[in-house]
Protein backbone atom coordinates (compact mmCIF):
# COMPACT_ATOMS: atom_id res chain seq x y z
CA UNK A 1 0.00 0.00 0.00
CA UNK A 2 1.40 3.40 -1.02
CA UNK A 3 0.03 6.42 0.83
CA UNK A 4 0.58 10.18 0.62
CA UNK A 5 0.10 12.33 3.72
CA UNK A 6 -0.99 15.72 2.34
CA UNK A 7 -0.86 17.52 5.69
CA UNK A 8 1.81 16.91 8.32
CA UNK A 9 3.20 19.61 10.60
CA UNK A 10 6.67 18.09 10.69
CA UNK A 11 8.31 21.34 11.77
CA UNK A 12 6.54 20.99 15.12
CA UNK A 13 8.92 20.89 18.07
CA UNK A 14 7.59 17.52 19.24
CA UNK A 15 9.29 15.87 16.24
CA UNK A 16 12.72 17.33 16.89
CA UNK A 17 14.10 14.57 19.11
CA UNK A 18 13.26 11.62 16.82
CA UNK A 19 12.75 13.16 13.38
CA UNK A 20 14.59 10.55 11.29
CA UNK A 21 13.10 7.63 13.21
CA UNK A 22 9.62 9.14 12.71
CA UNK A 23 10.24 9.35 8.94
CA UNK A 24 11.52 5.77 8.88
CA UNK A 25 8.38 4.54 10.68
CA UNK A 26 6.23 6.39 8.16
CA UNK A 27 8.03 4.72 5.25
CA UNK A 28 7.72 1.32 6.93
CA UNK A 29 3.96 1.89 7.10
CA UNK A 30 3.56 2.69 3.42
CA UNK A 31 3.85 6.49 3.39
CA UNK A 32 5.74 7.20 0.18
CA UNK A 33 5.46 11.01 0.08
CA UNK A 34 4.30 13.82 2.35
CA UNK A 35 3.45 17.48 2.10
CA UNK A 36 4.77 19.38 5.12
CA UNK A 37 2.37 22.11 6.20
CA UNK A 38 3.69 25.67 6.46
CA UNK A 39 1.36 27.62 8.72
CA UNK A 40 3.28 30.76 9.71
CA UNK A 41 6.14 32.91 8.45
CA UNK A 42 8.78 30.99 10.37
CA UNK A 43 6.98 27.69 10.00
CA UNK A 44 6.82 27.99 6.21
CA UNK A 45 10.57 28.63 5.94
CA UNK A 46 11.15 25.63 8.20
CA UNK A 47 8.80 23.43 6.11
CA UNK A 48 10.81 24.29 2.99
CA UNK A 49 14.08 23.46 4.77
CA UNK A 50 12.68 20.07 5.78
CA UNK A 51 11.48 19.36 2.24
CA UNK A 52 14.82 20.34 0.73
CA UNK A 53 16.60 17.92 3.06
CA UNK A 54 14.43 15.03 1.75
CA UNK A 55 14.10 15.48 -2.01
CA UNK A 56 11.42 13.42 -3.70
CA UNK A 57 9.98 12.32 -0.35
CA UNK A 58 8.93 15.54 1.37
CA UNK A 59 7.35 18.65 -0.13
CA UNK A 60 6.08 21.80 1.55
CA UNK A 61 3.32 24.38 1.54
CA UNK A 62 3.99 28.01 2.40
CA UNK A 63 1.34 30.19 3.96
CA UNK A 64 -0.05 31.78 7.10
CA UNK A 65 -2.78 30.04 9.10
CA UNK A 66 -5.70 32.24 10.20
CA UNK A 67 -4.49 31.90 13.80
CA UNK A 68 -1.40 33.88 12.74
CA UNK A 69 -3.21 36.26 10.37
CA UNK A 70 -2.07 39.25 12.41
CA UNK A 71 1.52 38.58 11.25
CA UNK A 72 0.56 38.92 7.58
CA UNK A 73 2.35 42.16 6.74
CA UNK A 74 3.79 43.36 3.41
CA UNK A 75 7.09 41.94 4.58
CA UNK A 76 5.46 38.57 5.26
CA UNK A 77 3.89 38.63 1.80
CA UNK A 78 7.31 39.23 0.23
CA UNK A 79 8.81 36.41 2.32
CA UNK A 80 6.11 33.98 1.21
CA UNK A 81 6.58 34.95 -2.41
CA UNK A 82 10.30 34.23 -2.09
CA UNK A 83 9.55 30.80 -0.59
CA UNK A 84 7.19 30.07 -3.48
CA UNK A 85 10.05 30.51 -5.95
CA UNK A 86 11.32 27.11 -4.76
CA UNK A 87 9.95 24.07 -6.60
CA UNK A 88 9.64 22.09 -3.33
CA UNK A 89 6.85 24.44 -2.26
CA UNK A 90 3.89 22.83 -3.98
CA UNK A 91 0.90 24.72 -2.59
CA UNK A 92 -0.23 28.05 -1.14
CA UNK A 93 -1.41 27.73 2.48
CA UNK A 94 -2.33 26.73 5.00
CA UNK A 95 -4.66 29.69 4.74
CA UNK A 96 -8.32 30.38 5.36
CA UNK A 97 -10.63 31.40 8.19
CA UNK A 98 -11.01 30.09 11.75
CA UNK A 99 -13.84 31.66 13.75
CA UNK A 100 -13.82 28.80 16.24
CA UNK A 101 -10.71 29.97 18.03
CA UNK A 102 -10.57 33.58 16.76
CA UNK A 103 -6.88 33.85 17.69
CA UNK A 104 -6.57 36.70 15.17
CA UNK A 105 -9.31 39.31 14.62
CA UNK A 106 -11.71 38.32 11.85
CA UNK A 107 -10.95 41.32 9.62
CA UNK A 108 -7.24 40.40 9.81
CA UNK A 109 -8.09 36.80 8.96
CA UNK A 110 -10.05 37.83 5.87
CA UNK A 111 -7.28 40.18 4.75
CA UNK A 112 -4.55 37.54 5.14
CA UNK A 113 -6.73 35.00 3.35
CA UNK A 114 -7.35 37.35 0.41
CA UNK A 115 -3.68 38.19 0.06
CA UNK A 116 -2.80 34.51 -0.05
CA UNK A 117 -5.48 33.80 -2.62
CA UNK A 118 -3.86 36.53 -4.70
CA UNK A 119 -0.58 34.67 -4.23
CA UNK A 120 -2.39 31.60 -5.54
CA UNK A 121 -3.52 33.55 -8.60
CA UNK A 122 -0.01 34.86 -9.22
CA UNK A 123 1.81 31.54 -8.76
CA UNK A 124 -0.87 29.27 -10.25
CA UNK A 125 -0.19 26.82 -7.43
CA UNK A 126 -2.88 24.72 -5.74
CA UNK A 127 -4.40 25.98 -2.48
CA UNK A 128 -4.32 24.27 0.91
CA UNK A 129 -7.31 25.72 2.76
CA UNK A 130 -8.51 25.77 6.36
CA UNK A 131 -12.09 26.59 7.39
CA UNK A 132 -13.60 26.28 10.83
CA UNK A 133 -16.91 27.83 11.91
CA UNK A 134 -16.59 30.39 9.11
CA UNK A 135 -18.29 28.71 6.18
CA UNK A 136 -20.34 31.65 4.87
CA UNK A 137 -17.46 34.14 4.95
CA UNK A 138 -15.11 31.53 3.55
CA UNK A 139 -17.39 30.97 0.56
CA UNK A 140 -17.78 34.74 0.08
CA UNK A 141 -14.03 35.37 0.01
CA UNK A 142 -13.45 32.47 -2.36
CA UNK A 143 -16.23 33.73 -4.63
CA UNK A 144 -14.30 36.97 -5.17
CA UNK A 145 -11.55 34.92 -6.80
CA UNK A 146 -13.86 32.81 -8.91
CA UNK A 147 -12.28 31.56 -12.13
CA UNK A 148 -8.79 32.79 -11.26
CA UNK A 149 -7.57 30.12 -8.84
CA UNK A 150 -5.94 26.76 -9.41
CA UNK A 151 -7.20 23.59 -7.72
CA UNK A 152 -8.12 23.86 -4.04
CA UNK A 153 -8.33 21.41 -1.14
CA UNK A 154 -10.33 22.09 2.00
CA UNK A 155 -8.06 20.32 4.43
CA UNK A 156 -9.13 18.56 7.63
CA UNK A 157 -12.76 18.62 6.59
CA UNK A 158 -15.03 18.15 9.63
CA UNK A 159 -18.12 20.05 8.46
CA UNK A 160 -21.70 19.23 7.60
CA UNK A 161 -23.14 17.52 4.53
CA UNK A 162 -24.34 20.91 3.23
CA UNK A 163 -20.85 22.37 3.56
CA UNK A 164 -19.35 19.31 1.87
CA UNK A 165 -21.72 19.69 -1.08
CA UNK A 166 -20.95 23.43 -1.32
CA UNK A 167 -17.25 22.56 -1.69
CA UNK A 168 -17.84 19.74 -4.14
CA UNK A 169 -20.10 22.02 -6.22
CA UNK A 170 -17.17 24.44 -6.53
CA UNK A 171 -14.97 21.63 -7.80
CA UNK A 172 -12.75 21.64 -4.73
CA UNK A 173 -10.95 18.70 -3.17
CA UNK A 174 -11.43 17.38 0.37
CA UNK A 175 -8.77 16.33 2.90
CA UNK A 176 -9.79 13.79 5.55
CA UNK A 177 -7.92 13.41 8.85
CA UNK A 178 -8.12 11.10 11.86
CA UNK A 179 -11.16 13.09 12.99
CA UNK A 180 -12.99 10.36 11.06
CA UNK A 181 -11.60 7.76 13.47
CA UNK A 182 -13.25 9.43 16.45
CA UNK A 183 -16.34 7.37 17.26
CA UNK A 184 -17.90 10.40 18.98
CA UNK A 185 -16.98 13.53 16.99
CA UNK A 186 -16.49 11.79 13.65
CA UNK A 187 -19.78 9.96 13.39
CA UNK A 188 -21.49 12.41 11.03
CA UNK A 189 -18.42 12.37 8.78
CA UNK A 190 -18.54 8.60 8.45
CA UNK A 191 -21.97 8.92 6.89
CA UNK A 192 -21.03 11.50 4.25
CA UNK A 193 -17.52 10.63 3.04
CA UNK A 194 -19.00 8.23 0.49
CA UNK A 195 -20.28 11.28 -1.44
CA UNK A 196 -16.75 12.51 -2.21
CA UNK A 197 -15.64 11.45 -5.71
CA UNK A 198 -12.40 9.44 -5.56
CA UNK A 199 -10.59 11.95 -7.76
CA UNK A 200 -11.27 14.70 -5.20
CA UNK A 201 -10.45 12.83 -2.01
CA UNK A 202 -7.12 12.92 -0.13
CA UNK A 203 -5.89 11.88 3.31
CA UNK A 204 -3.73 13.57 5.93
CA UNK A 205 -2.66 13.02 9.52
CA UNK A 206 -2.34 16.71 10.54
CA UNK A 207 0.40 15.30 12.81
CA UNK A 208 1.24 15.93 15.63
CA UNK A 209 -2.44 16.77 16.16
CA UNK A 210 -5.52 14.52 15.86
CA UNK A 211 -4.13 11.13 16.86
CA UNK A 212 -6.65 8.63 15.42
CA UNK A 213 -8.64 7.06 18.24
CA UNK A 214 -8.50 3.73 16.39
CA UNK A 215 -4.76 3.43 17.17
CA UNK A 216 -4.43 0.63 19.75
CA UNK A 217 -2.97 0.92 22.25
CA UNK A 218 -3.08 4.74 22.34
CA UNK A 219 0.49 6.01 22.84
CA UNK A 220 0.83 7.70 26.22
CA UNK A 221 2.36 10.88 24.70
CA UNK A 222 -0.72 11.40 22.47
CA UNK A 223 1.46 12.64 19.61
CA UNK A 224 0.14 11.78 16.17
CA UNK A 225 2.66 10.91 13.46
CA UNK A 226 2.51 10.01 9.75
CA UNK A 227 2.87 6.26 10.37
CA UNK A 228 -0.75 6.32 11.56
CA UNK A 229 -2.06 7.46 8.16
CA UNK A 230 -3.03 3.85 7.54
CA UNK A 231 -5.67 4.05 10.29
CA UNK A 232 -7.34 6.92 8.45
CA UNK A 233 -7.45 5.21 5.07
CA UNK A 234 -8.79 2.04 6.71
CA UNK A 235 -11.68 3.88 8.36
CA UNK A 236 -12.32 5.84 5.17
CA UNK A 237 -12.50 2.66 3.08
CA UNK A 238 -14.89 1.08 5.60
CA UNK A 239 -17.19 4.11 5.46
CA UNK A 240 -17.11 4.25 1.66
CA UNK A 241 -17.79 0.52 1.40
CA UNK A 242 -14.74 -0.23 -0.72
CA UNK A 243 -11.56 -2.31 -0.29
CA UNK A 244 -8.81 -0.37 1.46
CA UNK A 245 -6.45 -0.97 -1.49
CA UNK A 246 -8.88 0.91 -3.73
CA UNK A 247 -9.14 3.91 -1.39
CA UNK A 248 -5.38 3.94 -0.85
CA UNK A 249 -4.54 3.84 -4.56
CA UNK A 250 -7.15 6.48 -5.43
CA UNK A 251 -6.14 8.98 -2.72
CA UNK A 252 -2.49 8.57 -3.68
CA UNK A 253 -3.19 9.15 -7.37
CA UNK A 254 -5.35 12.16 -6.51
CA UNK A 255 -2.69 13.69 -4.23
CA UNK A 256 0.02 13.21 -6.84
CA UNK A 257 -2.08 14.90 -9.53
CA UNK A 258 -3.26 17.70 -7.24
CA UNK A 259 0.18 18.70 -5.92
CA UNK A 260 1.92 17.71 -9.17
CA UNK A 261 4.30 15.36 -7.35
CA UNK A 262 6.58 13.14 -9.40
CA UNK A 263 6.36 9.43 -8.64
CA UNK A 264 9.03 8.63 -6.02
ZN1 LIG B 1 -6.06 23.50 9.46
Amino acid sequence: MQLIDIGANLGHESFQHDFDAMLARARAHGVVQMVVTGASRGGSARALEIAQAHPGFLYATAGVHPHHAIEYTDEADAELRALHAHPEVVAVGECGLDYYRDFSPRHAQRRAFERQLQLGVDTGKPLFLHQRDAHADFMAVMRNFDGRLGPAVVHCFTGTKEELFDYLDQGWHIGITGWLCDERRGLHLREIVRHIPAERLMIETDAPYLLPRTVRPQPSHRRNEPMYLRHIVEELARDRGEPVEVTAAATTATARAFFRLPAP
